[in-house]
């Protein structure tokens, strides 16, 4: 449904005023891997640092978006497509409004990464592939999700029955089997610093 009529409007206090007041590069860090390849623990610990330096920032989880926002979505591909396309204008959002949003998606598709990249400015899209093999993943698997898609007890996961394309330039990778979380987070802040998304 699309609606001619509709027309944006611009209103006063702008998306610089906003960041210029926080003080920060507004930018959101996409956290993209298989299911328990560490994507909320590691986005939980760089929320954490970054609120510590006082930085204003919003963890955007899987699992929670689609208690709320999502709910009506499942798992099938053009409900996946669904979900990560209401979340890349939900971050865009955040992020205009001045945030440092963190996401934290499976992601698995690169057409719907590539879309939320486009949504955003130059250098405002962060991509963070959590290089995690797929045994680790289900060796940990913290909620026996790997289990019960093994039994055939759910269809569609990602890495058993449904494809994960692994990022061809993410601007972050982290090896997490290798790395310890405080590492993982390290290694983002560094980059943050770095491109001058946030200051010391
Ligand atoms: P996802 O959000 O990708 O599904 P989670 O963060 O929920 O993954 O789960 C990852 C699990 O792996 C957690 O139980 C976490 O404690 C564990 N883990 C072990 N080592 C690491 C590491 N280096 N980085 C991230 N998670 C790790």
């Amino acid at each position: 449904m699309k609606n001619d009529n509709v027309v944006w409007h611009q209103h006063k206090v702008t998306r610089t005023a906003r960041a210029e007041q926080k003080r920060q590069q507004p930018c959101v860090l996409w956290f993209t891997g298989l299911s328990a390849s560490g994507k909320s623990t590691i986005a939980g610990a760089v929320e954490q640092k970054l609120f510590e330096l006082g930085h204003h920032t919003y963890l955007l989880d899987g699992d929670n978006v689609r208690h709320g926002l999502n709910k009506d979505l499942g798992f099938s591909d053009t409900d996946r497509v669904e979900n990560i396309r209401r979340i890349g204008e939900l971050s865009k959002l955040f992020a205009d409004a001045g945030l440092i949003v963190l996401s934290a998606f499976i992601s698995p598709f690169r057409s719907d990464r590539r879309l939320v990249r486009d949504l955003m400015a130059d250098g405002e899209f962060v991509e963070i592939y959590m290089n995690t093999p797929l045994e680790v993943c289900e060796q940990r698997d913290p909620k026996g999700l790997y289990q019960k898609a093994r039994k055939g007890e759910i269809k569609n996961f990602t890495g058993i029955d449904s494809e994960y394309e692994v990022p061809e330039h993410p601007e972050v990778i982290l090896n997490t089997a290798e790395c310890t979380v405080e590492e993982c987070a390290a290694l983002v802040i560094d980059y943050l610093r770095t491109h001058r998304i946030i200051h010391d």
